[in-house]
């Protein structure tokens, strides 16, 4: 079936969605990048669009989610903020994607080195910096609270800032709440290494369909 079609995004399961997500991060990994053609990629999608995964991540140059998960254009809803903080405009764009296009999975993604959340730690305040700086905050208490010697130096502050993304989104978006309950869509935190190109996919709510289920344990 063609990849941006409606009816290739339709079948997708949420958990095969998830799993394009872990391959395309290991071919770019393994510098094993699929062949984009480029003009045949404006060809496919000048119909319409049919992305499989909308991605929350950090404007950080180095975390282009098309690169690090080796994809082409129509392939992913790609919402970009320093820190991948959480508000009313960003709810409404995920909102937008997984009830209106039929997007499978929801993923915020975080990264190490994150200049945003370096910044919330020395307690940066200038100009509208200071609002998005404090939505950072709580994710440093509850990284201090996990480890109060490596919160500073580490990145589990980039960790709980992807758990409290992923549950500022669930918590104030019903939309979000019901697909997900019942299993129209997937639900992923990961976070990207800088220095190696992985991406941890360390939360991973995406379940699998009964008929996968079947699948898998016969
Ligand atoms: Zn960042």
């Amino acid at each position: 079936m063609k990849k941006h079609s409606k009816e290739y995004l339709q079948n997708l399961t949420p958990y095969q969605g998830y799993e394009l997500l872990v391959e395309g991060n290991k071919r770019f990994i393994s510098n094993l990048n699929s062949d984009h053609d480029h003009l045949e990629m404006i060809n496919e999608t000048r119909e319409g669009q049919y992305p499989f995964a909308v991605i929350l991540s950090c404007m950080d140059s180095r975390t282009s989610v098309e690169l690090i998960f080796d994809q082409g254009l129509g392939d992913l809803f790609s919402i970009r903020v320093a820190g991948n903080i959480v508000n009313n405009d960003i709810l409404a764009s995920i909102e937008y994607a997984i009830k209106y296009v039929g997007t499978k999975v929801l993923m915020v993604l975080g990264h190490t080195e994150c200049g945003a959340i370096k910044s919330a730690k020395q307690g940066v305040e200038d100009g509208h910096i200071t609002d998005l700086l404090n939505r950072i905050q709580p994710s440093i208490s509850k990284a201090m609270l996990k480890d109060d010697r490596d919160y500073l130096f580490g990145d589990m502050v980039a960790y709980a800032n992807v758990e409290n993304s992923l549950e500022e989104i669930l918590n104030r978006s019903g939309i979000v709440r019901e697909m997900f309950k019942k299993g129209q869509i997937g639900i992923v935190g990961g976070v990207y290494n800088i220095e190696n190109g992985k991406v941890d996919f360390f939360k991973n709510l995406t379940k699998k369909s009964k008929e996968e289920m079947v699948l898998t344990t016969a």
